[in-house]
């Protein structure tokens, strides 16, 4: 069995060398800090600790109470809320916990369409089906790209969900919580945000800021433009205290037995991180993603909300019917070592057919690119997909353009190698 250990550390050796010559543009990734990632692989990760700091029903967990009450604390410092619980282990286990804590089965939620956006989480096939909850769509304004105002209003009005969800997975512009919170108040519904591609531009400043804009809850996976370890949050402002309660319940026993403490570790690192850093990331994240796609725009393709500022984001969404469609366009980009994924538009027919692309710029800004460099990857878009040059000719290209840009910002030990495998035993086995 030597042969299977070697293989698999050789195809994770191939997979990190990939990726330092890719241009990685998917929205939801990004890349860990060395503290952070140096806890992943620490003791931590082989302990278990349910319950809550002095409360546990194991014994042993006296530096992992302390690691949880300096996590917390960071959470509860970077939002701005009195109420943190970092067990969830992802974004949708967060999500799970919420509707554990704030809906019966049957009851109505609202939420966006995931043809608008909106998270697999919403869907009967996820984390809505799980819980049994009958989803309240609200409408969409095509041409401002987000909810529809007025039309959302008499939609809740009318069928009056006491849980009311905003958050997206492209996610272009803020959602208007700020105009629908007089109507959440008047028909008595509590607003839950799912921050989870948008957590560390809200942390920075760069997004809209749900808790002081109507909802009262937040869930949140911790790894994308937040760039923490693979973990979910779950945040809140609120005088329930009994809700609180219930949230707490939902994230443990509920939704998980033990919350994978390396992971949390390395949660108060990034978290440490982002109270340093996260400003000026946030900053140049949403700063590339408008310089891409005004390039692309520039460069003859379909950028959603143009007459918008195409994003306020990380994320940029491209129709590319003309360039062949969702599905051949991020494989022929893959191909060429441009690494997106295809994605449904609002007003796609078929959910079968995605006619377009997701950008983002997370993992490219961690390792310093800026509007310059959006600019070339912009070139390369067109090299290939208008011009016709070869996949191997572009693949060149952008590791040389990637190579410029081998080492992560933005955190502690800023300038180590963005894509180092860690090989902790120096030998191969057997
Ligand atoms: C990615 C995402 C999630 C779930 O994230 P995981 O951490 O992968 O479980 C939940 N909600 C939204 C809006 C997302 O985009």
């Amino acid at each position: 069995m030597a042969a299977a250990v070697r293989r698999v550390r050789d195809l994770a050796r191939r997979h990190s060398a990939r990726f330092a010559r890719a241009i990685p543009l998917i929205a939801s990734e990004n890349l860990l800090s060395p503290y952070a990632k140096e806890l992943l692989i620490s003791d931590l990760h082989s302990r278990y600790a349910e319950g809550v700091p002095g409360d546990r029903y194991y014994e042993g967990n006296e530096q992992v109470d302390e690691i949880e009450n300096l996590t917390l604390d960071l959470a509860r410092r970077l939002f701005r809320c009195s109420f943190a619980d970092v067990r969830p282990i992802s974004g949708t286990v967060a999500n799970l916990a919420v509707l554990k804590a704030l809906a019966e089965p049957a009851a109505p939620v609202g939420t966006c369409r995931l043809a608008d956006g909106a998270h697999i989480s919403s869907a009967a096939f996820g984390a809505f089906g799980l819980r049994g909850v009958r989803p309240v769509y609200y409408a969409w304004d095509d041409a401002r790209l987000t909810v529809d105002v007025p039309r959302t209003r008499a939609i809740l009005r009318d069928a009056r969900p006491q849980l009311c969800l905003f958050g997206l997975s492209l996610f272009l512009f803020p959602l208007p919580i700020d105009e629908l919170r007089s109507t959440l108040e008047e028909i008595g519904a509590v607003g839950w945000y799912d921050g989870a591609h948008v957590l560390g531009l809200i942390a920075g400043g760069e997004f809209q800021d749900p808790l002081r804009e109507g909802c009262q809850v937040l869930s949140a996976s911790t790894h994308k433009t937040l760039p923490g370890p693979q973990h979910g949050i779950l945040l809140a402002e609120t005088g329930d205290a009994e809700a609180l309660g219930r949230l707490r319940s939902a994230a443990f026993p509920g939704v998980t037995s033990n919350h994978h403490l390396h992971a949390m570790a390395a949660l108060a690192v990034s978290l440490a991180e982002h109270l340093e850093f996260g400003g000026a990331y946030a900053r140049q994240t949403v700063a590339n993603a408008r310089a891409l796609a005004a390039a692309l725009h520039e460069r003859g393709f379909d950028v959603l909300g143009a007459d918008l500022g195409f994003t306020r984001s990380h994320t940029v969404a491209v129709r590319v019917t003309g360039e062949g469609g969702g599905a051949e366009v991020a494989r022929r980009l893959a191909d060429a070592g441009i690494i997106t994924n295809k994605n449904l538009l609002p007003g796609d027919k078929s959910p079968k057919h995605p006619g377009g692309i997701r950008l983002g710029t997370p993992e490219v800004t961690r390792v310093g690119m800026a509007e310059r460099e959006m600019g070339a990857i912009a070139e390369l878009f067109d090299d290939l997909l208008h011009r016709g040059r070869p996949a191997e000719e572009v693949r060149e290209r952008a590791a040389e353009l990637k190579a410029g840009f081998a080492t992560l910002r933005y955190c502690f030990g800023a300038g180590e190698a963005a894509y180092r495998y860690y090989d902790l035993v120096g030998r191969e086995p057997g």
